[in-house]
């Protein structure tokens, strides 16, 4: 990796022109001082993304986006940070200073880097040499892989023992030492994004033996959480990518390729992370995740929806293609046709579709119990979603679910957001400045028992725990229980966050009431001049409190 000079990286947006490098990308219309155009990064129709040339910045009113040119850049031709740096200073005719001094964060990496590249040949060498390859080539010829695929992918065979191996290095005792550092004892190698072989990963080819799969452990230059097995092949072998599909082995990603799907990458050995997403956001807006239809890939697909939550931001989407039970995606493609594979990938179900029907299946929906049910688990992982467009989606596909209006699901998330707070830190009620207006606006709030009990006991008992403050509800099943998943929602929020929060969803619960309040008392009047009478009579009373903004 280059390593650039950081005073150039601080000094590079001020000696570009923004206009110029964002316009190149997007229309941009003068306005006042400013430039203005539709965001480039969510959907809408009249422009909220704005450019000020002043502060060098871009921000958009709708999403949220905002930053300098080089985030731009970034997110807009899906570069890393380094190439991105690169971009704009390439277009602005300034040649990039890189750091020489800096030194790679590990000297042995160039040594294992040559090291698994020998080995790679070696693999692949033995493919053909080897006296028992011929167990090999059958695997492959079985299972649909062709010579070019098997040349595309490095391909190798590790005959059995690991003499052949140790022979090659025997007299080096430094390379002995890299090969178990590197923890090399398998058949198959993985690449990275850049290209180079960082692992290997090996299909058992006797019945007998268990594992079927062995993959290189964590090494310096293999961390399981980060890497995409694919990727690199993604990006050189698909003419445009218009979405990743995420499966769930490497062999699924080789023989898609011999099918002609090259938008594929696996996660190896492991459930997807944040990490992974953002590598993959950075390749591209739309991403599939594609789970065996039993009941460990639903298992599998619903830990990776938890994943994405919060890690969604404008334009990026993501999917989910459950395959009918027993097969996988290398069967189903053999079993139907490429061109219905693709169309499946297309027909994918919406992370919010997914989502809704995931939790619906797990309560009985059909109750009143069931549907109030239904809407605390889909608070608790709205609560997980930062983007407030999406949010809001989300928010509008409960309440239509259960047949309520917006509203009343904002008021539920209102409620479990401030007692999510509450659980995890009990001491924000006791804040000088507002404990004891806390507990008096909030007994206003209808249906707050549960709520109120907790701030009370917070007051009560300032430092006391978690488990201590749900404790009185552990014979009161359902309360105990959302209490519980309340308490250990992750990711969480800073104690100042939290109370920022808190407060804010207090707000939004008593405008909430005064706006039901107002609505019922207009209702009741009986004339047209006793409505303005009570109209003229709350807006005059709004004024003097000075209504609180939602
Ligand atoms: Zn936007």
């Amino acid at each position: 990796m280059p390593f650039i000079d950081r005073d150039f990286i601080n000094d590079l947006s001020n000696r570009v022109d923004i206009v110029g490098l964002i316009n190149k990308r997007v229309a941009l219309k003068k306005a006042g001082k400013d430039y203005k155009a539709c965001c480039p990064f969510h959907e809408e129709k009249t422009p909220s993304f704005t450019v000020v040339p002043s502060k060098q910045i871009f921000h958009c009113f709708g999403c949220g986006e905002s930053g300098g040119v080089i985030d731009f850049i970034k997110k807009f031709d899906h570069l890393d940070f380094v190439a991105a740096v690169e971009a704009v200073a390439g277009e602005s005719g300034i040649s990039v200073v890189y750091d020489q001094t800096a030194k790679p964060v590990d000297s042995r990496f160039k040594r294992f880097n040559k090291l698994m590249n020998e080995l790679s040949d070696f693999y692949q060498s033995q493919l053909k040499q080897s006296a028992t390859k011929k167990k090999a080539i059958d695997y492959a010829k079985k299972r649909g892989i062709s010579g070019s695929i098997a040349k595309r992918f490095e391909l190798g065979y590790a005959p059995s023992g690991w003499r052949n191996l140790y022979a090659n290095y025997k007299s080096n005792e430094e390379s002995l030492r890299d090969l178990v550092t590197m923890g090399m004892l398998v058949s198959k190698k993985d690449k990275n994004a850049k290209g180079n072989v960082i692992a290997f990963g090996g299909r058992i080819l006797s019945d007998k033996d268990n594992p079927k799969y062995l993959n290189s452990p964590e090494t310096p230059l293999f961390s399981k959480s980060k890497e995409l097995y694919g990727l690199y092949h993604c990006r050189k072998y698909s003419r445009r990518i218009d979405y990743i599909l995420v499966v769930e082995g490497y062999m699924d990603v080789i023989t898609l390729h011999q099918q002609g799907i090259t938008s594929v990458v696996a996660t190896l050995g492991t459930a997807t992370t944040t990490a992974h997403l953002q590598t993959l956001s950075r390749s591209t807006d739309s991403i599939v995740f594609c789970f065996d239809g039993d009941k460990a890939g639903r298992a599998a697909a619903w830990k990776a929806l938890q994943t994405s939550l919060p890690v969604i931001t404008a334009g990026l989407v993501i999917k989910f293609l459950i395959l009918p039970e027993g097969e996988d995606p290398d069967t189903l493609i053999k079993h139907e046709s490429p061109k219905s594979f693709t169309k499946r990938i297309e027909e994918a179900q919406t992370l919010s579709s997914f989502l809704f029907d995931y939790i619906k299946s797990e309560v009985p929906f059909e109750t009143i119990e069931g549907k109030t049910l239904f809407l605390e688990k889909s608070a608790l992982l709205i609560h997980q979603v930062s983007y407030p467009i999406y949010r809001q989606q989300l928010i509008e596909g409960v309440a239509q679910t259960i047949g309520q209006d917006v509203s009343y699901v904002e008021k539920a998330l209102n409620q479990s957001k401030m007692i999510t707070c509450i659980i995890n830190y009990p001491s924000l009620v006791n804040d000088p400045e507002s404990s004891g207006v806390i507990e008096e606006r909030a007994k206003k709030i209808p249906k707050s028992d549960v709520l109120m009990e907790l701030i009370h006991s917070a007051q009560i008992e300032p430092d006391i725990t978690k488990e201590a403050l749900i404790k009185p509800y552990e014979n009161k099943n359902n309360i105990f229980l959302r209490l519980k998943k309340l308490s250990v929602m992750e990711p969480f929020l800073s104690e100042n966050e939290a109370k920022i929060e808190f407060m804010s969803a207090l707000t939004a619960a008593e405008n909430h009431q005064q706006r039901k309040t107002t609505k019922a008392s207009i209702l009741s009047a009986k004339t047209k001049a006793q409505e303005k009478e009570i109209v003229d009579d709350i807006s005059r009373r709004k004024l003097s409190s000075g209504y609180k903004k939602s």
